[in-house]
């Protein structure tokens, strides 16, 4: 009898509060080892959008829940940028929408809403499935709570983090209006999945470093 190995998948946990550089790492990283990318707030922020154009207000629970009872979510993958994207309703929302000073301010109450946690856990667990039937040998998934509670057994998690000037300096830079602490005070303190820093995963703190020395820093983790 021959037992065939199974090609080996591995599963990268990038966790961390607002403006902390995780999206350019995750992005920068996942391009890097040719892993899928698959940023999940932007998963809150499509639903955020959804919701608003709906008319439902974060605490319609049964609002919210028809909506999602509808399956709007899907996933487009662009293979040269090894990067998942979430589709509602069949397209990608732009981007000026999901970052747009509307959803910004409140992302984090709907994210809050276990309705909400419940129905983007099973997409975002789906992701590992799509990255394998998309030929990836891995994952860089991104987010505040996807080593404590989406893929707790993943094979690195990283908690990243940076002091508030320079948190505050990236998002000026970006052009956006954010209330960086606001949304962290919000997200660490909700009942449900708060952002932590999850059990296994490295600190790294990366206001002294570049963006590429970040990457490598992580990629050597990998390699280990
Ligand atoms: O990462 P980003 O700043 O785009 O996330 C937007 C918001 O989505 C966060 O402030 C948080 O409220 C929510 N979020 C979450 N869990 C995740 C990812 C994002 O609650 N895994």
């Amino acid at each position: 009898m021959t037992i065939s190995k199974q090609p080996s998948f591995t599963t990268i946990a990038i966790d961390g509060g607002a403006a902390t550089g995780k999206s350019s790492t995750a992005r920068g990283l996942a391009a890097r080892l040719c892993y899928l990318h698959v940023d999940t707030g932007s998963h809150y922020r499509a639903l955020t959008l959804l919701c608003q154009r709906h008319g439902f207000a974060p605490d319609d629970v049964e609002g919210i829940q028809n909506l999602l009872a509808n399956n709007p979510l899907g996933t487009e993958v662009d293979l040269a940028a090894c990067d998942a994207k979430i589709t509602v309703d069949g397209s990608v929302p732009a981007d000026s929408d999901l970052r747009s000073d509307a959803v910004n301010a409140s992302v984090s109450k709907y994210a809050a809403q276990p309705a909400v946690r419940e129905a983007l856990k099973e997409y975002q667990r789906g992701q590992k499935a799509v990255a394998i039937a998309k030929g990836f040998g891995g994952l860089v998934m991104e987010g505040r709570d996807i080593g404590s509670v989406i893929f707790p057994d993943a094979e690195l998690k990283i908690f990243l983090e940076a002091d508030e000037a320079t948190r505050a300096a990236r998002r000026a830079k970006d052009g956006q209006t954010d209330a960086i602490a606001e949304r962290d005070r919000m997200d660490s303190t909700r009942k449900t999945a708060p952002l932590t820093c999850p059990k296994g995963a490295v600190r790294v703190d990366n206001s002294r470093m570049s963006l590429a020395e970040v990457i490598e820093h992580i990629a050597a983790m990998v390699k280990q």
